[in-house]
């Protein structure tokens, strides 16, 4: 007789295994599809601790700070908790023992059913979609680029943002930023971003920067982590398609498309999903209540204002960011359905913006989305 999970999670990424480890805690039966369910994670994860929910095991956590230090290009040191998760021990806490894990791609995925590589079906009342942003990926949407290496070094600081030019950028170069963080052990990531482009900065570019910025050594034996992902979802992730499965996680709308952060998000949500589906209420809907799809669209406004903005502009802009009420800056930066903070954060920024930003941020915001995923009239 075929089993009928109660929960089958397509894609044990941080998202969809922290889901599958949830769920099997609320004795749910569960079903795991994934072609490697025990590959150790390759990003460097960063995460806001407020983030964090009270089940995340603090053994996970590889290097944290009590704050973060920004350069727009003024130094700011803000009381934001920030931490790097160790990859390997935090998949390692996401226990999904008592789980069917399928080790084979999902070749369709539908609201009840998995149709797996292996030619066999996984059948479950709930069939959640969480196999990354890869598979929402686009080439024509804005991206997040970055180019990373890891250096011994026993600087315990986190800088999440310095936008001080790197190495002699020609004037009106699309700007990129630094990030170094602490990973523990000695060991520190030192990153050339791109937050947002539509093209962004090609990876190689960034290496080079970074290159530039740090001096050569630092990155001769090649490149730690290459980043390169959308940051918006193709289709309106609270849309729903008859006989679809929830997306959740990076494939699902949980990263802020602002910044690119999706693992809190991810981890935040785990429980909103796991509690609906044991009341017997609908996940989707508890996943995305109004206030999230406000939250998602305001962040997806904030997006188009910064993709607007000329290289100096864009440093401008972070500046207003930083100089506003940290926690204002928290409610926009996490809180995945928290739209008055969202909304909030943004009034608090405009008022600060030079005169000529103002005018391009409320021009941009007018002229609709970065690129039009978000066409849902239902809001
Ligand atoms: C290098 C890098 C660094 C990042 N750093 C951060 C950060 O510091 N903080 C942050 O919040 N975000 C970060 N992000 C963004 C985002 O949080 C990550 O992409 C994160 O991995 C998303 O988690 P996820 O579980 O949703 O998807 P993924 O981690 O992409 O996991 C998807 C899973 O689905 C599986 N899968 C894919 N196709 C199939 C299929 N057909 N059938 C079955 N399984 C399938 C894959 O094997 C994989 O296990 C980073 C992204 C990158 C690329």
């Amino acid at each position: 007789m075929t089993t009928i999970y109660d929960l089958a999670v397509v894609g044990a990424g941080p998202a969809g295994r922290s889901l599958a480890h949830r769920a099997l805690a609320a004795r749910l039966r569960v079903a795991v599809v994934d072609p490697a369910p025990d590959r150790i994670w390759s990003a460097t994860y960063g995460v806001y601790t407020a983030d964090l929910p009270d089940w995340f095991d603090d053994s996970a956590v590889a290097a944290s700070a009590p704050t973060v230090t920004v350069f727009t290009p003024t130094e700011r040191v803000i009381p934001h908790g920030y931490a790097i998760v160790d990859t390997a021990v935090f998949q390692r806490t996401l226990g999904i023992d008592g789980a069917d894990v399928r080790v084979c791609f999902a070749l369709a995925v539908t609201a009840s059913t998995v149709t797996c590589s292996d030619g066999r079906q996984v059948r479950a009342t709930h069939v959640v979609d969480a196999r990354g942003a890869r598979s929402v990926d686009h080439q024509s949407g804005p991206r997040q680029t970055a180019a990373g290496s890891v250096v011994p070094s026993d600087d315990a600081s986190m800088v999440l943002m310095d936008w001080r030019p790197a190495g002699r950028t020609p004037p009106d170069t699309a700007r990129s930023f630094s990030y170094r963080v602490a990973l523990g052990g000695g060991r520190r990531l030192v990153e050339e971003t791109c937050l947002a482009g539509n093209p962004p900065i090609a990876v190689d570019a960034l290496a080079e920067r970074s290159r530039a910025r740090n001096g050569r050594p630092l990155v001769d034996d090649g490149l730690d982590e290459a980043v390169d992902f959308p940051l918006v979802a193709r289709t309106t992730p609270w849309r729903r398609v008859a006989d679809e499965p929830l997306r959740f996680g990076a494939a699902g709308g949980l990263m802020n498309p602002a910044t690119g952060y999706s693992v809190g998000q991810s981890l935040q949500a785990t429980d909103v999903v796991v509690e609906a589906i044991v009341a017997g209420r609908d996940p989707h809907a508890a996943l995305w209540p109004r206030r999230a799809r406000l939250a998602y669209r305001l962040r997806v406004l904030g997006l188009t204002v910064l993709l607007s903005l000329d290289s100096d502009d864009v440093v401008a802009f972070f500046d207003a960011f930083f100089r506003i009420d940290p926690k204002l800056q928290h409610r926009y930066l996490c809180g995945r359905d928290d739209a008055v903070g969202v909304l909030r954060a943004m009034a608090a920024v405009f008022p600060r913006l030079p005169m000529r930003l103002r005018r391009r941020a409320v021009a941009a915001a007018a002229s609709g989305q970065p690129s039009a995923p978000v066409t849902d009239p239902t809001l």
